[in-house]
C-alpha cells in the first residue's frame, strides 16, 4: 500500500471527521437530567442503549420499513424499552426530542486534529469528498456547523446516491464524480463494516479513524489495516509533513495571546476559537479565545 500516491481522500463524517461522541454524550446527559427514570443508568450505560437504538431505529429507515420522522419515535421507544422503562407518550417523545436536539446541535464539533488536517491536505492539493450514509440536509448542515464545509469538495450521501456503505456502488458513485481513480484514493472512516469493508470491496485502501485503539494496524477481512488514533497520523501516513501544535498562552488583563502554534493552520473556524486569517497574519495579539 503507497499512501504516499494518494490524491483524493474519501471521509466518513459521523465518528471520523464530525465528533458525534461529544454531541451524544452532552446530549444524553441532557436528556436524564429532565428525566428521573433514566438517573438509576450511568451516562455511559444510558449511551450504550442509546447507540443501539440508535442503528436499529436508523436503518429500518435506511430498508425504508419506515420514514425519517418515525425513526426518531422508534428510536425512542426502543431506548426505553431496552432500560425497561414504559413507552413514552407522543408529548414525553417530543419533548425527549427537543431536548436532545437542542444539546446536540449546540455541541456539533468536527474531531480534534481534522480541520487541520483537511486544511493541510488541501495545500497539498488533495480532493476530499465525504461518503455518510444519511440525508443531503442534515448532513449537509452538520458539515457547515463544525466549519469544514469549504474544504471539501463533494458531499456524497447515501439519500443522493441510491446506495449506502457498505454497498461499493456509493463509493464508485464518489470516485466517478471526482474523477478519481482506485489507485490513488484512500477511504478514511470508523466503522468497520461500513466504512472499511464497503471501501475494501470497492477496491480502495481504506484507514480505520479509531481514537481509543490500541494497535496502529488490524487485520480486517484478510488485510492488514492501518489504524490512526488522531487524524495527524493521518497526514504523516500520506507523506505530508505534520504541523506543530505546541501552545504557549501568555495572559494578560484583558489578553490572551497564544504561541506556538502552526500560522498557516489556525485560522480554520473550530469549536469555541475563532481566529480570522488577517488577525492572524496582522498581529498574534487578535488570537483571542471567545
Ligand atoms: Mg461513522
Amino acid at each position: 500500500m503507497e499512501l504516499t500516491r494518494m490524491k483524493v481522500v474519501f471521509f466518513d463524517l459521523d465518528g471520523t471527521l464530525f465528533d458525534h461522541h461529544h454531541s451524544l454524550r452532552l446530549a444524553i446527559a441532557a436528556m436524564q437530567r429532565n428525566y428521573t427514570g433514566l438517573t438509576e443508568k450511568t451516562v455511559d450505560e444510558l449511551i450504550d442503549k442509546y447507540n443501539i437504538a440508535l442503528q436499529q431505529a436508523y436503518d429500518a429507515y435506511l430498508d425504508k420499513v419506515i420514514t425519517y420522522e418515525e425513526a426518531d419515535v422508534r428510536k425512542l421507544h426502543l431506548f426505553f424499552s431496552s432500560l425497561d422503562l414504559p413507552e413514552p407518550s407522543l408529548d414525553e417523545v417530543q419533548k425527549f426530542r427537543d431536548t436532545y436536539k437542542a444539546v446536540y446541535r449546540k455541541n456539533r464539533r468536527a474531531t480534534s486534529g481534522s480541520i487541520e488536517a483537511l486544511a493541510r491536505l488541501r495545500e497539498h492539493g488533495y480532493r476530499i469528498a465525504i461518503i455518510t450514509n444519511g440525508q443531503v440536509e442534515d448532513q449537509t448542515a452538520k458539515v457547515k456547523a463544525i466549519g469544514i464545509h469549504h474544504l471539501i469538495d463533494r458531499i456524497i450521501t447515501s439519500e443522493e446516491a441510491g446506495y449506502r456503505k457498505p454497498d461499493r456502488r456509493i463509493f464508485q458513485s464518489a470516485i466517478e464524480q471526482l474523477g478519481a481513480s482506485l489507485d490513488t484514493t484512500c477511504m478514511i472512516g470508523d466503522s468497520v463494516e461500513s466504512d472499511i469493508k464497503g471501501a475494501l470491496d470497492a477496491q480502495l485502501v481504506a484507514i480505520m479513524y479509531s481514537p481509543t485503539a490500541q494497535n496502529s494496524q488490524k487485520l480486517l477481512f484478510g488485510q492488514q489495516i492501518t489504524i490512526i488514533q488522531h487524524m495527524a497520523q493521518l497526514l504523516g501516513h500520506l507523506g505530508i509533513g505534520g504541523y506543530r501544535v505546541q501552545p504557549h498562552f501568555v495572559s494578560t488583563p484583558g489578553r490572551l495571546m497564544i504561541e506556538g502554534i502552526d500560522t498557516g493552520l489556525v485560522w480554520e473556524p473550530r469549536h469555541c476559537l475563532q481566529v480570522s486569517k488577517e488577525g492572524a497574519q496582522r498581529d498574534c495579539s487578535s488570537w483571542l479565545k471567545e
